[in-house]
C-alpha cells in the first residue's frame, strides 16, 4: 500500500499567492485574463461538481486551486486487481470481494448482540457479510452501495463473511455525475483524505469529472527536459499525475511517485543553488593567499600526524579559501573527531594572508575552553587568541577591542556576541561558528546578515545523513571527518533497568576511588525548568550523601553563567569529582579524566542527543563507560541502537530510520516540511541527481532567464515565491 503525507504544511495555494506577488503590476490585465483560463491556477470552487459550500470544504485540506486539487492525491489504494468472485468463496478462506449492497439491517442475538450484516451481490452470487458489536455501521453503510470487503469465509446458516476491513468504494447517492463507479472488476480504488461534510468518494468523485482538463492543461506545463526524463526514466507529469490517481495497477504507482519526488527534490536544490549563486556574487570574496607561514609549522608541531578525513577536508577548506569566491563551508564531523585542529588551521590562513578570524561558540564557557585549546594549540606558532565575552569586561575589554580594531589581535574567540554588538575588526576575513546543535535557517541568515566575513566555516558534532544535510544545507558545502584519531578507546556502553541502578552506581563508586570523574545527567523537560531542576537538586541531595568522601556538584539552566563558570571550571580542575547536571554539559565541555556518563531517564532523550552526552566522555587516554537508564522492562529500540555502535554517523541513519524524516527536523526545517512525495531513505539517487543538476543548470544560467529555463523559473516562483527569501541566507 502506497501512502503520503496526507497533510502537506505547504500547500499549492500558498506557491501560488507567493508567486503572485512576483507578478509586475503591468502585467496585470494579462494575469486576469490568463488566471480566469485557466483551471490549474482558478480557484477550486468554479470547476465542476463543486461548488462554494464543497470549495470550502475543500479548502480546510488546503485545496484551493485546481492545482491543489490535481495535487490532491490517493493516500491508499484498493487494489481490486485481486477481488475474488463471490461464487467462489470457501469457509475457511481469507477473501477480498466487491458487491452491491441489496439488503442490510441490525439483528438482535439472544445473547443482547447486535449483529450488522449486509448481503452484496456481484457478477458472480451473493454473500452475507457480518459485523458483530457494530451496529452504528447501519448509519454508514446503504442500499446500494459499491462495497470492498476482506476478512475471513465462514459457515454460519449459510457462507458468512467476517470483514476486517471495508471500504463503500461508491454510492448510489453521491451525486457523481455521468462518471459515477460501476462495479469493474480489475482496476485499483483510489482512496482520497476526506474531510468532514466530504467523503473520500464526493472527493473521488469531484477528481473524475476534472481530471482530463486538469490533465491537459498541466501537459503544457511539464518542466523537466525530455533528456532528464529519459537519464533517470521518470515520466512526464501529466502521465505521473494520472496514474497517481487512476492507476491501471498498483505497479503504476511508483515510477509516478518517483517522478513527483525528483521534482521536489529538484526545486528545492535548485533554490539552494540559487542561494549559493546569490551569495557569491553578492559577497566580495576573498582570495587568502600568502606563503604557508603559519599554516605549515602549525600542522608540523602538532604531536599528532593528521588523520586521512582532517587531510582531505583541510584540503577542501584550503582550496575554498584560496578561491576568491566566499566559502560557506559546513564542516561535520563527530565529536573527537579533530575538527578543532582544521578549524585553527583555517584561522591561521586567514591570518598568514593577512586578515583577521573569529570563532563563535554558543556558551561563554565554550568560548573559553576554545580560546584555553586554541592558545595551546596555536601556542608553537606564537599566536595568540583574545577572548570576547560578556564576561569580559572593563580594561581587558577595552584593550581586547582596541586590538581587534587595530588588526592586532588575529584570532579572536568568543560567543555570537561577537557579531551582534559593533565590535569593530581591522579585517575580518574568516567566521568559524561552532554549533554543537543543528543549527537552523535563522541562526544561518543571522550569520549572513551580519556579513561581515567573506568565509564562513561551520563546525557542527552532530553528525546526519548526507541526504539530510543536501536537503537542509544543500547551499553549503559540506566536508565530512568521518574518521576518528588512530588509539581512542572506544566507550563501552550499557543499557540498564531500575534493578540495575545500584550496580551502576557501585560502578560509578569505583571508578571515582580510582581517582576519576564521572557525571549523571537528567533530560530537560521543556515544558518545566524548575521540575528539571527540582529533580537534578534532589539527586543531587542524594547523591551528596551516598558519595559524602567525594564532592558532588550541581549544574543546571537555572543557574547564571558565573555560577555554571564556576561549577564547571572546578570541576575540569578535579575539585569536584561527581557532576549532576541537566542537559547544560553537552555543549562540548571537555574533561579529559571524566570516564563515566551515567543517563538517567534515557528514553527522554534523542540519539543524537544521546550520543553527544557520550563524547563528553573518552576524552582521555583511560577507558570510559556510558550507562543509560530506562524506566520500562526492555529498553527501547532507539537504546538499543545506541548500545550498539559509537559511529554517530550511523546512529544518524538509524535515527532517520526509527523516527521518520518529519520527525527528525522540527516544523521551523523547512526543506524537509515542503517534502510531500520524496523519502530521503528510498530517493538518495534521485537527491545526488537533483543536487548536481540544479548546481550545473544555475552554473550555466544563474537567472534562468534562457528560454528554455523560463518555466523552470516560473515553477519555481510559484512553489516557493516569497520563501525564496528565507533560503538567501547561507
Ligand atoms: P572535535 O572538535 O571534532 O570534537 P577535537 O579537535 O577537539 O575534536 O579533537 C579531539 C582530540 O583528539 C583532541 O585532544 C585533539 O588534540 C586530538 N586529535 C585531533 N586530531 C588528531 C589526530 N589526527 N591524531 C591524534 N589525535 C588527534
Ligand atoms: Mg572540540
Amino acid at each position: 500500500m502506497t501512502s503520503f503525507r496526507s497533510t502537506p504544511t505547504c500547500t499549492w495555494r500558498s506557491y501560488w499567492q507567493a508567486g503572485e506577488g512576483l507578478v509586475q503590476a503591468g502585467e496585470e490585465v494579462e494575469r486576469v485574463t490568463r488566471m480566469s483560463r485557466s483551471l490549474l491556477t482558478g480557484p477550486v470552487q468554479y470547476l465542476k461538481g463543486v461548488g462554494p459550500v464543497r470549495a470550502e470544504r475543500l479548502a480546510h485540506m488546503e485545496v484551493h486551486t485546481g492545482r491543489d486539487l490535481l495535487y490532491h492525491l490517493p493516500h491508499r489504494y484498493e487494489d481490486a486487481t485481486t477481488v475474488d468472485p463471490i461464487s467462489s468463496l470457501q469457509p475457511g478462506d481469507d477473501a477480498t470481494v466487491i458487491g452491491r449492497v441489496v439488503s442490510k439491517g441490525v439483528l438482535h442475538t439472544r445473547r443482547r448482540l447486535r449483529v450488522f450484516h449486509v448481503v452484496i451481490r456481484d457478477d458472480t452470487g451473493m454473500i452475507e457479510c457480518a459485523w458483530p458489536g457494530r451496529p452504528w455501521l447501519d448509519r454508514s453503510i446503504a442500499k446500494d452501495d459499491l462495497l470492498l470487503v476482506s476478512g475471513p469465509v465462514r459457515f454460519y446458516h449459510g457462507r458468512q463473511l467476517q470483514p476486517r476491513e471495508h471500504t463503500v468504494l461508491a454510492r448510489a447517492s453521491d451525486d457523481a455525475g455521468p462518471t459515477a463507479v460501476t462495479h469493474d472488476r480489475g482496476r485499483v480504488f483510489s482512496v482520497y483524505p476526506a474531510t468532514e461534510g466530504l467523503t473520500h468518494r464526493q472527493v473521488r468523485a469531484i477528481v473524475d469529472l476534472n481530471l482530463e482538463p486538469l490533465l491537459t492543461e498541466i501537459a503544457g506545463r511539464e518542466v523537466l527536459p525530455e533528456r532528464w526524463r529519459d537519464d533517470l526514466d521518470l515520466p512526464r507529469l501529466e502521465r505521473a499525475l494520472r496514474a497517481l490517481h487512476r492507476p491501471s495497477a498498483l505497479s503504476d504507482v511508483e515510477p509516478a511517485r518517483r517522478r513527483l519526488a525528483f521534482e521536489e527534490l529538484f526545486f528545492l536544490q535548485l533554490l539552494h543553488a540559487r542561494a549559493r549563486a546569490r551569495l557569491r556574487l553578492e559577497t566580495a570574496g576573498l582570495a587568502f593567499e600568502g606563503e604557508p607561514i603559519l599554516t605549515r609549522p602549525f600542522i608540523e608541531s602538532l604531536p599528532f600526524t593528521l588523520t586521512g578525513a582532517q587531510e582531505r577536508v583541510w584540503g577542501e577548506v584550503e582550496a575554498d579559501m584560496e578561491r576568491k569566491s566566499p566559502m560557506n563551508r559546513l564542516l561535520q564531523g563527530d565529536v573527537g573527531s579533530g575538527k578543532t585542529v582544521v578549524a585553527a588551521a583555517a584561522m591561521l590562513k586567514a591570518a598568514e594572508a593577512g586578515y583577521q578570524a573569529a570563532l563563535m561558540a554558543p556558551t561563554e564557557l565554550l568560548a573559553e575552553q576554545h580560546a584555553r585549546t586554541l592558545e595551546t594549540l596555536l601556542e608553537p606558532v606564537n599566536v595568540k587568541p583574545v577572548l570576547l565575552t560578556g564576561a569580559v569586561t572593563g580594561k581587558a575589554r577595552e584593550y581586547a577591542l582596541q586590538r581587534l580594531a587595530s588588526g592586532e589581535a588575529r584570532v579572536v574567540v568568543g560567543t555570537h556576541a561577537l557579531i551582534q554588538d559593533a565590535v569593530e575588526f581591522a579585517a575580518l576575513g574568516l567566521v568559524v561558528i561552532d554549533e554543537q546543535h543543528r543549527f537552523g535557517v535563522e541562526q544561518r541568515r543571522r550569520l549572513r546578515d551580519a556579513g561581515m566575513a567573506s568565509d564562513a566555516l561551520v563546525m557542527s558534532a552532530t553528525p546526519i545523513p548526507r541526504s539530510l544535510a543536501l536537503v537542509l544545507y544543500g547551499d553549503l558545502d559540506v566536508s565530512v571527518i568521518d574518521e576518528m584519531p588512530p588509539g581512542r578507546v572506544p566507550i563501552v556502553t550499557g543499557v540498564r533497568g531500575p534493578k540495575k541502578r545500584d550496580a551502576a552506581f557501585d560502578f560509578l563508586r569505583e571508578q571515582l576511588e580510582a581517582g576519576r570523574q564521572g557525571y549523571v545527567v537528567y533530560p530537560i523537560i521543556e515544558e518545566s525548568e524548575i521540575l528539571d531542576v527540582r529533580a537534578a537538586t534532589a539527586e543531587h541531595e542524594e547523591l551528596v550523601e551516598r558519595f559524602d568522601e567525594f564532592e558532588v556538584g550541581l549544574l543546571h539552566g537555572r543557574l547564571s553563567s558565573a555560577e555554571k563558570d564556576g561549577v564547571m571550571r572546578r570541576f575540569v580542575e578535579g575539585e569536584i569529582q561527581l557532576l549532576v547536571a541537566t542537559t547544560v554539559i553537552e555543549v562540548g565541555i571537555d574533561v579529559p579524566n571524566a570516564t563515566v556518563m551515567l543517563i538517567e531517564d534515557a528514553e527522554r532523550f534523542g540519539l543524537a542527543q544521546l550520543h553527544q552526552l557520550r563524547g563528553r566522555v573518552g576524552r582521555g587516554a583511560e577507558q570510559s563507560y556510558c550507562v543509560a537508564f530506562h524506566s520500562g522492562k526492555v529498553p527501547s529500540e532507539r537504546l538499543q541502537a545506541f548500545a550498539s555502535t559509537d559511529d554517530g554517523f550511523l546512529l544518524a541513519e538509524e535515527d532517520l530510520r526509527l523516527r521518520g524524516q518529519g520527525d527528525v527536523f522540527g516544523r521551523e526545517q523547512h526543506g524537509v516540511a515542503l517534502l510531500r512525495f520524496a523519502d530521503l531513505e528510498r530517493d538518495r539517487k534521485l537527491l545526488e541527481e537533483a543536487r548536481r543538476r540544479a548546481r550545473g543548470l544555475v552554473e550555466r544560467d544563474p537567472s534562468l532567464s534562457h528560454r528554455e529555463h523560463r518555466f523552470l523559473a516560473r515553477e519555481l516562483a510559484e512553489r516557493y515565491g516569497g520563501r525564496e527569501a528565507l533560503y538567501q541566507v547561507g
